[in-house]
């Protein structure tokens, strides 16, 4: 599922595409739907700004979907299949994963808010039929803002913070998340010789 930071687009996209990719993705997710008949993650990365496929968003995904394999592989559920997409209007993810959707939902979100780039994640779960359970399921607030207290939807909207502060926020997220992963690997590799 891994994409290519060095592949990315980076380029503004338009209103058209992102319309069209909106589209898309819901026909992707209709089809997988059927095809595997379990629940289904989709999974996208949040980019502010015109930029949606750059290094850092696809940077931001190949962590999301590391994570989420993880997470599958220790509850031992069968992922039956998976697809990172490139487009235009960023990265997507689709894992079919056999297991109960209200199960996995409640997974991701203690993920969500427990990674360092979780905050960046933006992880669907739909139920075989359909449905997608979505934060409101589970009476939690909404998305707080990256930079303030405020929700993210009331700073996007007033357009509070410059798109130069977001990005670098989300630079300084990712450079945790390398810190992260670099102190997991010594610690990992420390107790089983
Ligand atoms: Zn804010």
């Amino acid at each position: 599922m891994r994409l290519p930071p060095e592949e990315a687009i980076g380029r503004n996209i338009t209103l058209d595409e992102l319309l069209a990719s909106r589209d898309a993705r819901q026909a992707s997710q209709g089809d997988w739907l059927k095809r595997h008949a379990v629940a289904l993650v989709s999974f996208t990365v949040v980019a502010p700004g015109p930029v949606k496929d750059s290094a850092l968003t696809r940077r931001i995904f190949n962590y999301g979907a590391a994570a989420l394999h993880t997470l599958a592989g220790k509850q031992g559920w069968p992922v039956m299949a998976q697809r990172g997409l490139a487009s235009a209007s960023g990265p997507e993810g689709l894992l079919a994963i056999a297991a109960p959707a209200r199960d996995i939902k409640l997974a991701t979100i203690a993920l969500e808010q427990s990674h360092a780039l979780g905050r960046l994640w933006d992880i669907d779960v739909l139920t075989p039929e359909g449905e997608i359970l979505s934060r409101r399921h589970f009476a939690l607030p909404a998305r707080r803002c990256l930079l303030c207290e405020q929700s993210a939807a009331a700073c996007g909207r007033g357009k509070t913070h410059s798109l130069s502060s977001l990005l670098t926020r989300m630079e300084a997220l990712l450079h945790v998340a390398d810190r992260d992963l670099v102190f997991s690997t010594y610690f990992a590799a420390k107790s089983f010789p």
